[in-house]
């Protein structure tokens, strides 16, 4: 059933009853029907109106030429006692449509005869049932997932397959299929631009592949995807769930971990929590995250990086120690394992579907879910009907902070950190930088130098130096080892981009405090925290790299400890721009926002 091609056959139920239907082997289906009894005559008949097609084509085909009552069996025809002129009259609908493709030779009318197997066990059904509930796989993928959990099979896996979607328990559709005669859409991602035609060795004919999500496995018109129908939760009886945490919610965490739990009851689909940098939100969701526990729900916490995944997973198992959670990312040691909490990459949310009660979503505003149509589709694809959605962010977009004033979303703010210290506030410095790109120079004004001895000898602090190229990193880390004294040897300054190989290295010797200025791109905005530390942002007015969300980022790693809260952020540039400006303003104004609530230990 790997790369199983699929027949369109006629069941005539009664003399005033038939039904058009689409299968793997239709012999399968008339005996299930049979069997069971389900159309209460034990004199069924089947023919079989095409050959065996990629599921793509004839699934099309399919619903081009059935009407739903046809699909579903309720059409009462009066007394026809031809059933050779309705195999005719089916026939020539599918010949119109394949003709158009050039595969009449597909067509043909086959009796279909039933015949003696033994159905897979209600129990065995049932088991299987439960491991997939609401995922959606390929084949290969269904595999992995059985041997994953050792569930041995003593029937065919393609007849345990056939059995669940005879029971509605399995839909079984084309991974690419048609939506009009010329227009194709990938089902496992949404795409509907990158579909590369190809000569298909899986098929034999002219295939198309989907490049979006091809690192998830090629989507073809001829592979099926299996969707499994969640499983109904209303029998789960209601607990008492209470996370596990070392440490108490500061008073702006329980305010918003109050809301989130309301929001759980509300009429609202989904919430954003807007937090300032270093406000501790993820344990804010812990709450609602029992509350769905509780009722037996399943919750998902996805995250863009694979790094952030690793690092919530052993602190969600803490939380939660009687539940499971499995942890998915691209090459992770496991992907099916049966579990109410599910910690992964944006990704790994393509290969579900109807699943989730509750799906937190933190760093939304972060590469690649942010612009990501793809993930925001599966992300959405991957809750619920009635499932509700929290967004998580230090910088939301306009769209996001519109939540405010949509009816069926809320906007829930955490304006103060976790130490209840106010955030540094940038000051915004215009200065001359001599930058010539030709000749890869570069010359740093006094002004720069002041800051950096003010931070390094006054304030004792680390100083973070941001940059908004690779070369300018390059430059100017060079240009401050040269001018900078060194210790023991060994200079005061490392540099870092996305290229440099040593990154992971020297961002962990930093965090330890062995060198006390990092000059760095963008690439070390989220995921770097020291506890004593001073931000410059030099070339600040280059708003196409340095933007708002970008900005607060930069200025949100100054000041996180409670030992060391008040760190100093400098923005230089030749010009202030309105990006900086703005960035500014949003600090402030959520600091203003935390002390008029009563967030904030003291007021500077
Ligand atoms: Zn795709
Ligand atoms: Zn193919």
């Amino acid at each position: 059933m790997k790369e199983a091609k699929f027949v369109i056959y006629l069941l005539v139920i009664n003399q005033k009853r038939y039904k058009v239907n689409l299968a793997y082997k239709p012999e399968i289906e008339l005996s299930y029907y049979l069997q069971n009894n389900i159309w209460a005559n034990k004199e069924l008949k089947a023919y079989a109106l095409t050959k065996p097609l990629p599921i793509g084509l004839v699934e099309y085909t399919y619903k081009r030429v059935t009407t739903v009552q046809e699909r579903e069996g309720v059409l009462i025809r009066d007394l026809f006692d031809d059933i050779t002129e309705l195999k005719h009259e089916c026939s020539r609908r599918i010949e119109d449509v394949l003709s158009y493709y050039s595969l009449t030779e597909y067509n043909q009318i086959r009796d279909v005869k039933s015949v003696n197997i033994t159905f897979p066990s209600k129990k065995s059904l049932k088991g299987i049932h439960q491991l997939l509930a609401g995922r959606l796989l390929y084949y290969d993928e269904i595999i992995d997932a059985l041997g994953e959990n050792q569930l041995t099979l003593n029937t065919s896996l393609s007849l345990i397959l056939q059995t669940l979607k005879l029971e509605t328990k399995l839909e079984i559709i084309p991974s690419i299929f048609f939506q009009a005669d010329n227009h194709l859409v990938c089902q496992r991602c949404g795409e509907e631009e990158k579909l590369i035609a190809m000569e298909c060795n899986y098929c034999g004919l002219t295939d198309y592949y989907c490049d979006n999500c091809i690192s998830m496995g090629q989507a073809r018109i001829c592979r099926p995807l299996y969707e499994f129908k969640p499983v109904s939760k209303t029998n789960t009886v209601n607990a008492i769930v209470k996370p596990k945490l070392n440490f108490e919610l500061t008073a702006a965490q329980s305010d918003a971990s109050q809301e989130l739990v309301q929001f759980l009851s509300s009429q609202q689909q989904e919430a954003l929590v807007w937090a300032v940098c270093g406000a501790g939100k993820t344990e804010v969701s812990f709450q609602a995250i029992a509350k769905v526990l509780a009722r037996g729900g399943e919750v998902l916490f996805a995250i863009p990086r694979k790094d952030a995944v690793i690092e919530l997973a052993p602190r969600l198992k803490e939380s939660f120690p009687n539940f499971e959670v499995s942890v998915l990312y691209g090459g992770s040691e496991t992907k099916y394992d049966l579990a109410p909490i599910t910690v992964a990459t944006t990704h790994q949310v393509l290969r579900f579907k109807d699943k989730f009660d509750l799906i937190i979503l933190d760093e939304v505003d972060a590469f690649p879910y942010q612009g990501n149509q793809m993930l925001k589709r599966a992300v959405n694809r991957s809750c619920h009907l009635q499932g509700k959605i929290i967004y998580m962010t230090a910088t939301p977009n306009n769209n996001l902070i519109d939540f405010e004033h949509e009816d069926d979303k809320i906007l829930i703010k955490i304006p103060a950190r976790y130490h209840g210290h106010p955030v540094p506030e940038p000051e915004l410095v215009v200065t001359k930088l001599w930058y010539n790109k030709e000749a890869k120079e570069i010359k740093l004004s006094e002004k720069i130098f002041t800051i950096i001895s003010q931070s390094i000898y006054q304030d004792l602090s680390q100083l973070f130096i941001f940059l908004p190229t690779r070369e300018l990193v390059e430059l100017v880390g060079e240009k401050l080892q040269e001018e900078l004294p060194k210790i023991n040897g060994e200079s005061w300054v490392q540099y870092s981009h996305a290229q440099d190989s040593k990154r992971d290295k020297k961002r962990e010797e930093f965090c330890n405090g062995k060198y006390p200025i990092l000059v760095a791109t963008t690439i070390m905005e989220r995921a770097i925290t020291v506890p004593k530390a001073n931000v410059l942002v030099l070339f600040a007015d280059w708003d196409f790299i340095f933007d708002l969300p970008t900005l607060i980022q930069m200025a949100g790693r100054a000041g996180r400890s409670l030992e060391y809260p008040d760190g100093e952020v400098w923005f230089i540039g030749q010009q202030i721009t309105s990006e900086m400006k703005k960035a500014k303003s949003r600090i402030q104004s959520l600091n203003q926002e935390a002390r008029k609530k009563g967030y904030l230990i003291r007021d500077n």
